[in-house]
């Protein structure tokens, strides 16, 4: 008993990998970096292919963790939904793009508004009262929910989850608009594709980056015959840029016009469109 005790304490490295205490390690991270105040919200264009301007911004978390650096959200999301703060982090990521975004709004008023997305897990989907958190951010910051956009991704959490297709539903009905992430690579069979009312589906980038051009276009055709828009991610060179105008794609975004910049670099931006 005692050797299991000094396990539980301090368990020897030979127990745990070093993948595990690593994970561990983040885990622990994840939590004080919440008071620590760790977390940025960064913003990267959509661009319009019509006339060169700015629509709008998708919202990426960043955590600039005290001694590694700027760690992914591809890492640390799934870490934050495995220890439950993914609600907490989800509501302060709306909050932040929505303020962000009346201030812009009020700054440079343009036909239609400029809009902001906002990448939801299904986890926060399917957990949260997330509908009427959403109807209060937007109270509170003052921004009108058609501004708002929000970025799901194809998964079976979703689609099985009575209670994220309710959610999406009163979204919907709230006037936000849904963007499908990384179309193409999910699993989800076409006949589900209108059961989840998206208005946008994005493109994933792997499609642009290994020259894809029969598929995006397919997927053009698909949005087109259901009313549905598309945004082509993760565009690098004018060549793609070329193409995708050829093809009839009319919104991208990707690092040909920005990276993901902080809001100060972002407000910069929109003075000066991509022409
Ligand atoms: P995503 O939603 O597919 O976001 C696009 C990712 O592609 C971003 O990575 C962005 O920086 C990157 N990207 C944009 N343009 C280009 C390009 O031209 N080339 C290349 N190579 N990459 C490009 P990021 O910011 O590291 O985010 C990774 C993922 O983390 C996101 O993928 C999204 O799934 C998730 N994520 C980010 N912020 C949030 C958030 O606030 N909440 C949730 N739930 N997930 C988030
Ligand atoms: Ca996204
Ligand atoms: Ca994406
Ligand atoms: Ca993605």
């Amino acid at each position: 008993l005692a050797e299991a005790i000094e396990h539980e304490i301090d368990p020897p490295a030979s127990i745990l990998s070093t993948e595990e205490i690593e994970r561990f390690q983040l885990e622990t991270d994840l939590l004080l970096a919440w008071e620590h105040q760790e977390f940025e919200l960064f913003y990267q264009p959509l661009v319009s292919l019509e006339d060169g301007a700015t629509i709008g911004f998708e919202a990426l978390v960043r955590w600039q963790h005290p001694t590694r650096g700027c760690i992914s959200p591809a890492v640390f999301i799934p870490c934050a939904e495995k220890i439950g703060s993914i609600d907490q982090l989800g509501l302060w990521v709306l909050h932040q793009a929505c303020s962000q975004l009346k201030v812009w709004q009020e700054q440079f008023p343009q036909k239609p508004p400029l809009t902001v997305s906002v990448n939801v897990s299904s986890v926060q989907l399917s957990q949260s009262d997330l509908p009427d958190r959403i109807r209060e951010i937007c109270k509170d910051t003052g921004i009108a929910p058609g501004s708002l956009r929000l970025e799901i991704t194809e998964s079976s959490s979703i689609e099985n989850s009575e209670r994220a297709m309710t959610s999406l539903e009163q979204l919907k009905a709230m006037g936000i608009q849904l963007y499908l992430d990384d179309f193409g690579t999910g699993y989800s069979s076409l006949s589900r594709l209108q059961d989840l009312r998206v208005d946008v589906l994005k493109i994933d980038r792997s499609f642009v980056s290994q020259k894809k051009w029969e598929v995006i276009w397919s997927i053009i055709l698909l949005a087109e015959s259901l009313g549905l828009e598309v945004i082509a991610e993760g565009v690098e060179t004018t060549d793609d840029l070329e193409k995708l105008r050829l093809l009839g794609c009319k919104r991208v975004q990707g690092f040909l016009f920005s990276e993901p910049i902080n809001a100060q670099e972002a407000t910069d931006w929109i003075g000066t469109p991509f022409a």
